[in-house]
Formats: structure tokens, C-alpha cells, sequence
């Protein structure tokens, strides 16, 4: 076992930091208060690799792997949990599950642009009554001659409003239940009966924006099914264990952040004619969250490096394991390091408030810690 990272390992992440510190961070408190995403920012990730590094050369990927992937993701994440989250939009979802169960014309129609950071991605699973229960969707789709008729509303998709392309998942036979899916490749700005509106009003990710898309009589070719009719659960499940690591690796970039603000604050602040570091009941939180956080990447890195041994391999119970324990090691860490700002951690001045905002998002998004919990103690008994 060799835990030494390569050097173009290390080249992505070096980078990756650079760019998070010298870029995004300058804007995080002023986006922060007027909730805006810049979508220029996606572009110049794109255009550094940050999304390639999980597909191949041809597709305009860079072939770095998966843990590169992971690594460049905690990197901008522990700057802004919003801009992590467009690693998704990006590459772990719509363009990974396009590499894997797409065709050809789908596979070379989007995936480059998605990449690059010039189309803007989404999927589309949750609606108002489905979340955990993803087979009790309801949004239809009906074939109709050489097209399908897509209707029914998704809820929560990040980036509903902005996407120029998204996997949508709908019914093609609701009898069937979960062996009743498909999944689309949809043109969200081309179609005709697509709609969507901003959710506002979110406690956090702020910058990442979330709405709702509503499908009345849409109408999209048959050529958008990606892999075949009726497998569309498969793929979402597959689409998961990517997106879900993402999201595990953006929790772990957080908890660095909640540390590294903590430690910094600690320092500096002084109570009892001393700084607060030197109290030893301040220490214990900041080596408990250093230590949950170093074991939170390792869960991540070992998934990553599983995925990177065989891409098409269903590490699921491994991906769940980080999933679970990076976000709630990530709510902890936020909760401890806004107690140690005192009432500066109540202010929006300082990052603490954000950050525990944004980890709640964790225990959520891609499937609550409950499920991961399901999926795990499944594995265990199977
Ligand atoms: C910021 C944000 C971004 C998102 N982005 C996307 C996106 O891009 N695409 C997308 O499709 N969705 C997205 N979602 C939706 C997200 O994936 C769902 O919210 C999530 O899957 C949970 O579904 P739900 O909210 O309907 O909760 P529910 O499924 O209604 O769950 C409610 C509670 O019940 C618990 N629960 C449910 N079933 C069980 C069970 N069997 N046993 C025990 N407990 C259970 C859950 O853990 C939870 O605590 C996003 C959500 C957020 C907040």
C-alpha cells in the first residue's frame, strides 16, 4: 500500500489550491451576501482541467484519475462548497454517466463542452414527493412516434435554471417501478415545454445555484435516451456512487476549512491574558476535528483509488462509508469550530457561520446519512 500521491497528483491539487485562494476566495464574502454564481468561474475551471481529470483524452478529459479528481474537488471546496459542488454538474455526473451508458453522438455532443465548463450541467432525480425513494418518481415519459413526451416537475436540481444540458430520470413504465426508468439526455435551453424556477431562500451554498424544472408535453427525440429504455435506474444508481464520493470529498474540503479558521482564530484571540489555543479543552476540539477530517479523506481516497483500479467497478458500500463519515465529521467540525469563534462565530463577518451552513448540506444532498446508513448495514447483512 503507497499513500505518496504521484507528482501529477500533486501538480493538480498544488494548482487547484493556488487558483481557490488567489480566485474564488476573493469573492466568497461579497457573492456570499448577494447569493450570486459566476458562471465565468466554472469556464476557467474548465479550461485548467480541473474537470478532466475522469475522462479520457478524446473527450477533452486529462486522464489524471479519479484521485486527482478528488483531490482538485477538495481544494476548491474548502474555499467554497458552492464551487465544489459544479465538480458534479460538471464531470461526476452528467459527463461520467454519458462516458459510461451513452452513445457515441451523445458521448461526443456533450461531454467536451461539459469538460470545458461551456455547457453547464445538471441531473435530475428529486421531485416534490420522491427524494430517498427515487422509484417512486412520477415525471413521465411517453413514447410518441420517433419522440418521447416528458411531463412532471423535479425539485432541488442544482443548477435547474442555468443547465444547458441534464440527465433527466422519468417513468417510461410506472408498473414496473424502479425497472421503469430511462434516462434522457436533455437540451434544457432547446426544448420546448421545459420551464424552471430559482429556489430561494436556501440555508447555504449560496453560490450554488438550485430550482425546480417542470416538464409540461416537453418533447425530446428518442435519440436522448442514453443507454436503453427501462435501465434508467441503473445508470442513476451508478451516476450516485460518482456524485455521492464528490460530495464526500467536498465535506472533507470543508472540515479543512472549519480547522483551518478555527486554528487561525484560536491564536489570535485572547481570553484570561492568553490566547485561546493554549486552553486545552480548545486543543481537544481542534485535534478532534483534525483527526476526523484526516480519517474522512482517507475513506475518500480509498474509494477514489478503488474507482481508479477499475472505473466500471460498484465500490458502493466503500463510496457510502466516506459518504456517511465525511459529512457528519463535516457538520461536527462545523459545530466546533463556530463554539471556539464565540459570538464572532453568530456573525456573518466570519467564515464559521458559513461553513456550518454549508455542511449541513452534506448530510442531504445524494442521498441523506440515513440512506447511507441503509446502503451500508445492507451490505453487512446481505
Ligand atoms: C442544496 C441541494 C442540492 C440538491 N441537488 C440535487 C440535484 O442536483 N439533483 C437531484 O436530483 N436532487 C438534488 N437534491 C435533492 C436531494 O438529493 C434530496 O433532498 C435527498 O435525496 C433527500 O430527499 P428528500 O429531501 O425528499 O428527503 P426525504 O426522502 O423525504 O427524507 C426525509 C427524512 O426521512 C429520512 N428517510 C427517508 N427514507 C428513510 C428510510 N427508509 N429510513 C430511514 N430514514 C428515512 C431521510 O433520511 C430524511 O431525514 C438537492 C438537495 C439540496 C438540499
Amino acid at each position: 500500500m503507497d499513500f505518496r500521491l504521484t507528482e501529477e497528483q500533486k501538480m493538480m491539487r498544488d494548482t487547484a489550491r493556488q487558483f481557490a485562494n488567489d480566485v474564488i476566495a476573493p469573492i466568497v464574502a461579497e457573492d456570499e451576501a448577494s447569493h450570486r454564481f459566476r458562471p465565468e468561474l466554472v469556464r476557467q475551471m474548465g479550461e485548467m482541467g480541473f474537470y478532466g481529470c475522469v475522462i479520457p483524452e478524446e473527450y477533452g478529459g486529462n486522464e489524471a484519475g479519479m484521485v486527482a479528481s478528488m483531490l482538485v474537488t477538495e481544494e476548491v471546496a474548502r474555499v467554497s462548497a458552492s464551487y465544489g459542488v459544479t465538480f458534479n454538474m460538471q464531470s461526476q455526473g452528467p459527463a461520467l454517466a454519458l462516458l459510461r451508458w451513452g452513445n457515441e453522438e451523445q458521448k461526443r455532443k456533450y461531454i467536451p463542452g461539459l469538460v470545458a465548463g461551456e455547457l453547464l450541467g445538471a441531473f435530475a432525480i428529486t421531485e416534490p414527493n420522491s427524494g430517498s425513494d427515487v422509484a417512486s418518481m412520477k415525471t413521465t415519459a411517453v413514447r410518441d412516434g420517433d419522440h418521447f413526451v416528458l411531463n412532471g416537475n423535479k425539485t432541488w436540481i442544482s443548477n435547474a435554471h442555468v443547465a444547458d444540458v441534464a440527465l433527466v430520470y422519468a417513468m417510461t413504465d410506472r408498473a414496473a417501478k424502479h425497472k421503469g426508468m430511462t434516462c434522457f439526455v436533455v437540451d434544457m435551453k432547446k426544448t420546448e415545454g421545459i420551464s424552471t424556477q430559482a429556489i430561494e431562500g436556501k440555508l447555504g451554498l449560496h453560490n450554488s445555484p438550485t430550482g425546480e424544472i417542470y416538464f409540461e408535453d416537453a418533447r425530446v427525440p428518442a435519440s436522448a435516451v442514453v443507454g436503453e429504455v427501462n435501465d434508467g435506474f441503473k445508470i442513476c444508481m451508478t451516476m450516485l456512487d460518482n456524485t455521492r464520493l464528490s460530495c464526500a470529498t467536498r465535506a472533507v474540503g470543508v472540515a479543512r476549512a472549519c480547522l483551518d479558521a478555527a486554528m487561525h482564530y484560536a491564536q489570535e484571540r485572547t481570553q484570561f491574558g492568553k490566547p485561546i489555543a493554549d486552553f486545552q479543552l480548545i486543543r481537544a476540539d481542534l485535534a478532534v476535528m483534525y483527526v476526523e477530517d484526516e480519517a474522512a479523506r482517507l475513506l475518500v481516497l480509498k474509494a477514489a483509488h478503488e474507482k481508479e483500479v477499475d472505473p466500471n467497478v460498484r465500490n458502493t458500500m466503500s463510496v457510502s462509508v466516506a459518504k456517511y463519515f465525511a459529512s457528519e465529521a463535516a457538520v461536527k467540525a462545523a459545530n466546533m469550530g463556530l463554539k471556539i469563534f464565540g459570538s464572532y462565530g453568530f456573525s456573518t463577518e466570519y467564515p464559521a457561520e458559513r461553513l456550518y451552513r454549508d455542511a449541513k448540506s452534506f448530510q442531504i444532498v445524494e442521498g441523506t446519512s440515513n440512506i447511507q446508513k441503509i446502503i451500508i448495514s445492507n451490505h453487512l447483512l446481505k
